[in-house]
């Protein structure tokens, strides 16, 4: 499938308003979208607050301008939620939504900034720290239990569309990783 299909099954997404976080998934979807448009990882996250507000919207930018291994969508939404908003909206009561699940340095930060309610939409079998919490070190273990973790409840059709997202340009990115080692063999 080609960018501009993602792009069109995204904008012509029919939204099933019975599952509870389809709209802010969709929303995840198109940060994904717009991440993939810019030559980056497909992933978005939306961070809402109590009253289920969007605060912060970002999407993965480890290749914009210039290479930033920390960009994924999850750190910059934590980063400028806490350069922001921290006096005026306590973590524990927001809620982060992520296109997939978290890798290992992102659940680390989720962990360490005490955000609530953290749910993604589908799976990183291959790279998703979420579902191996078990292999977490214990002190993050427990903090992990100050805080819920869920799939996102969203339709079949939305987390099948995420998981596209997801893997888009995956070869090539990639490489675009090895790349900035300069160490290529
Ligand atoms: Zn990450």
């Amino acid at each position: 499938m080609t960018l501009d299909q993602l792009a069109l099954r995204v904008k012509k997404f029919p939204i099933k308003e019975s599952f509870r976080d389809e709209e802010v998934g969709l929303r995840c979807c198109e940060l994904a979208l717009d991440a993939l448009s810019s030559g980056n990882y497909g992933v978005g996250a939306v961070l809402l607050d109590a009253n289920g507000y969007v605060l912060i919207e970002e999407n993965n930018a480890v290749f914009s301008t210039r290479f930033c291994s920390s960009a994924h969508a999850e750190m910059r939404v934590i980063d400028k939620y806490e350069s922001d908003f921290r006096e005026t909206y306590p973590p524990g009561q927001l809620k982060l939504v992520v296109s997939l699940e978290p890798c290992p340095m992102c659940l680390s930060r989720i962990l360490l900034s005490g955000i609530g309610v953290i749910k993604y939409l589908v799976k990183d079998s291959a790279g998703g720290m979420v579902e191996r919490m078990s292999d977490m070190p214990p002190a993050w273990q427990n903090l992990a239990n100050l805080q819920s973790f869920y799939h996102a409840h969203a339709s079949d059709e939305l987390c099948q569309l995420a998981l596209e997202l997801s893997q888009h340009n995956i070869v090539y990115l990639r490489e675009a990783l090895m790349k900035q080692r300069g160490n290529e063999k």
